[in-house]
């Protein structure tokens, strides 16, 4: 739908530069269709905005296009990964505390041989450690947002709110909530599926666990 798009290009060849996160350009340039093209990716969930793939074959870039100054581009995106990391996580706080609510309200109401399937410890204990891993993840997220908006280094924290969290207490919502669980009716299989996003983009984990390697606990970077 857009008619404009972010680009980020490398203006300056990798083996010129000092660092291989400098030389490259960003700008803000008209969505020219006839040098662009863009094809929607059909994805799991999420559907409210769309992702796709974009091919560009020889599109000029005018210089009025460029945003601040050559070669930074890269710092300038730097800039709004954090703040997008806390975001992301604290979404998914949100998205994993509703679908606990829902698994305590479901165990609370059904009934199985005689008493709600919410008083044997089977359920119980996976809600409550879910809302333990969710609660500590978010006292991570609020440090860093305080890190950030104190203008201190936040990175380790911003990607370290345990970003399973929210997909631990949407898998126990499924599973407590039975066959239900697997019922669109009951909201908590929209919100497995949406738990997913957050351990893939904006980062995967497994990149979170190198960056924590090598950025916090100093051992050698790995890829
Ligand atoms: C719905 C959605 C929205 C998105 N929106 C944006 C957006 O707005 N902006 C944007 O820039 N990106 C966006 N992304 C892209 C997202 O950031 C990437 O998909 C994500 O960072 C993973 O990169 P990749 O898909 O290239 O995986 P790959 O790099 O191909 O990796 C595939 C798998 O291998 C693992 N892997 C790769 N290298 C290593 C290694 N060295 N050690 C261990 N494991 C490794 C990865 O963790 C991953 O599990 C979006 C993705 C989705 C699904």
């Amino acid at each position: 739908m857009a008619d404009r798009i972010l680009i980020l290009a490398r203006t300056v060849a990798k083996e010129d530069c000092k660092n291989p996160t400098d030389g490259m350009t960003l700008f803000c340039t008209r969505l020219d269709r006839t040098k662009i093209e863009v094809k929607r990716i059909h994805k799991m969930g999420r559907n409210a905005v769309g992702r796709n793939a974009v091919f560009i074959d020889n599109l000029f870039v005018p210089e009025e296009d460029r945003i601040g100054e050559e070669g930074r581009g890269f710092h300038y995106l730097l800039d709004s990964l954090n703040p997008e990391r806390i975001l992301v996580r604290i979404e998914a706080i949100g998205l994993g505390r509703d679908a606990l609510q829902r698994a305590a309200k479901f165990a609370r109401d059904r009934v199985v041989f005689g008493r709600p399937i919410g008083q044997n410890q089977s359920i119980q204990h996976p809600l409550a450690e879910a809302w333990y891993y969710l609660e500590s993840a978010c006292w991570m997220c609020l440090r860093a947002a305080d890190l950030y908006d104190r203008g201190l280094p936040c990175g380790a924290e911003a990607n370290a709110a345990r970003f399973q969290a929210a997909f631990d207490s949407a898998t126990k919502a499924v599973m407590t909530q039975g066959g239900m669980g697997y019922a669109q009716e009951y909201q908590v299989e929209r919100l497995f599926r949406k738990s997913m996003l957050p351990r893939i983009a904006p980062v995967t984990e497994q990149l979170i666990l190198s960056f924590i390697a090598e950025r916090v606990l100093d051992l050698p970077k790995s890829y």
